[in-house]
């Protein structure tokens, strides 16, 4: 029988080089290189203050001595619970460069969700703002978890002089005091230990730079543990397919930096090849034009909403788009017509990729000169090889013509899970292969194409919803008896969570006053978009509950409509 191996080589002929040699780096190195080369560079454009790399590379030696000065040592997790400012920039680099793990925390947590992930990473030293939308929750973690230490930014310091939108979204009445507490360390206080920290020998294949958290392919979040290595070689795999790396961009930075897209794709590519940030700590669409027209951004990665909503805004007929090049799209599928219409209006290209938490996260990427196949998100980028493996059985190659689910190797794939053995040998095949969960096709050019999903996370707008965690709030009603949830189609976002409910045995309540129980009681982006009751809701045969059924019923809806 043909192994696996050969389909992939059938289904593989373009000329990416996949056997292309990434020499070990680490992030450290990787900062110090750009400083070094460009002291006076700006590096980052915060509404207006503007910050070199030199300037920078002082902040992040100080951040390290703080740090070490604190006791973090290597291995140690510094978590980040910071919206897209300046501290978040020093504290990532700088916790990597006393030798720490840094651990990304989503600004939206809730208390619970902040803590069950402290608790899991073993995070030490957690990094904030004294917002208001962010402290109370930390301090509430901090009482509550085995965190040791919060470092707290003050919120007027990350305020630009300027009336921006940093005003709209941290008030002046919207900032929290900061206690008087030993467990409290201000980040100006942090930083006054000077700026000679010790050195620390750091493995880049090894030691692991950052732990991102996801579902992965099934169940609760678990960390995803990205070398130093896997981080600096997805920077140097993206900007190696950039036909002009020596033209730094200017990167509009408005993707949260606590998602790996914006990790790899904006902050870790732009530090590479000495580029420039114009950060914007959140997606307003409005902002984000502004700054375009002011700053003349050359790069504005993103996921689909955003483009979407950027289009739909009035003020964009009288935007001058001229300075844009490129825009690089991922999270989710970018539909036709979305980015027919957004390269039509801004004379930007918008080339969509592709890539997962595990593989830091790019894989895939349409070519930013050349042949974009639309529909498909494009060739595996250098040193990255991709094969079909039946979905049923991964061991073997999927009958002859059929989709398959992909799976991938390369410098980027992920060392494994965060003490989670069990989880590794899920979604590890043999040869380090990673699976994906998702199911595609490869054509005769090596573009990827994706078909359909195995695992059940839903992603609305590029974020990833988990049924099991809305499920698991569901059935904290006293109502309700059996719950699942689902992505249903949805126009602006892509997909859109639905619940689906049994009830209890004389239980009175219908799914509008469900929606109204559960929908303040998750995240923004788990918030369903309709609760269905039902009178039973399918099984397998062994009696599990299963979306399998709920999510083609769906699907043929949304045909016929
Ligand atoms: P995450 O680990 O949160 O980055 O989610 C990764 C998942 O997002 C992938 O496994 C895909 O299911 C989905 N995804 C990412 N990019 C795309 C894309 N361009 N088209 C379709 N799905 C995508």
């Amino acid at each position: 029988m043909e192994s696996s191996e050969e389909v992939w080589k059938d289904h593989y002929s373009h000329p990416v080089p996949w056997d292309q040699a990434f020499p070990p780096m680490s992030m450290v190195d990787m900062v110090l290189r750009s400083a070094t080369a460009r002291p006076d560079g700006v590096m980052i454009d915060f509404l207006g203050r503007k910050t070199t790399y030199g300037d920078m590379l002082d902040v992040i030696r100080r951040v390290a001595k703080g740090l070490q000065h604190m006791g973090v040592g290597k291995g140690d997790r510094v978590g980040l619970f910071l919206p897209n400012v300046p501290h978040y920039v020093a504290a990532y680099y700088g916790a990597m460069m006393a030798g720490a793990t840094v651990v990304n925390f989503s600004p939206l947590y809730t208390a619970a969700e902040l803590e069950h992930q402290v608790e899991d990473s073993g995070t030490k030293v957690l990094f904030t703002l004294s917002a208001k939308a962010l402290l109370p929750t930390a301090l509430e973690v901090l009482d509550n978890s085995s965190l040791e230490r919060l470092v707290v930014g003050c919120v007027a310091e990350a305020l630009p002089p300027a009336k921006s939108v940093l005003f709209r979204i941290f008030k002046r009445g919207e900032t929290a005091a900061i206690p008087h507490d030993p467990r409290i360390t201000s980040y100006a206080e942090l930083l006054r230990h000077g700026d000679d920290p010790v050195a620390v020998d750091i493995d880049p294949e090894e030691d692991v730079a950052l732990l991102q958290y996801t579902g992965g392919t099934t169940g609760r979040p678990k960390g995803a543990m990205l070398t130093h290595q896997n981080l600096t070689a997805n920077a140097r795999q993206v900007l190696m397919i950039d036909p002009h790396p020596e033209a730094p961009d200017r990167i509009m930075a408005v993707l949260p930096f606590f998602h790996v897209f914006a990790n790899s794709c904006v902050l870790n590519r732009t530090v590479l090849n000495g580029g420039e940030m114009v950060m914007l700590p959140r997606f307003e669409a409005v902002q984000v034009l502004a700054a375009l027209q002011r700053t003349k951004a050359t790069s504005l990665p993103g996921v689909p909403t955003m483009y979407q909503a950027l289009l739909d805004h009035p003020a964009t007929p009288n935007i001058d788009f001229s300075s844009l090049r490129l825009c690089i799209s991922g999270g989710a599928p970018l539909p036709l017509e979305l980015k027919q219409r957004f390269e039509a209006m801004t004379g930007a290209k918008l080339c969509e990729g592709y890539g997962l938490t595990e593989s830091s996260p790019v894989v895939c990427s349409n070519p930013y000169e050349g042949v974009n196949k639309s529909g498909t998100v494009g060739q595996p980028v250098p040193g990255t090889r991709v094969k079909l493996v039946d979905r049923e059985d991964p061991s073997k190659p999927p009958p002859p013509g059929e989709p398959g689910e992909l799976v991938f190797a390369g410098p980027q794939i992920m060392k494994g899970y965060w003490q989670r053995p069990d989880a590794d040998k899920e979604v590890f095949l043999e040869g380090g292969w990673l699976r994906t969960g998702d199911v595609g096709v490869i054509d005769a050019e090596g573009y990827v194409k994706i078909v359909d999903r195995l695992k059940d996370m839903i992603s609305v707008g590029g974020f990833k919803v988990f049924p099991s965690e809305v499920e698991a709030v569901l059935y904290h009603h006293e109502g309700v008896k059996e719950a699942l949830v689902i992505g249903i189609p949805d126009a602006y976002r892509g997909e859109c969570p639905k619940a689906f409910v049994t009830l209890q045995e004389g239980a009175d309540v219908d799914g509008e006053t469900l929606k109204q129980w559960l929908n303040p009681q998750v995240g923004k982006h788990e918030r369903v978009c309709e609760v269905e009751v039902r009178l039973t809701l399918p099984k397998t045969l062994v009696g599990k509950l299963s979306r399998k059924e709920l999510v083609a019923e769906e699907r043929a809806k949304a045909e016929r409509l």
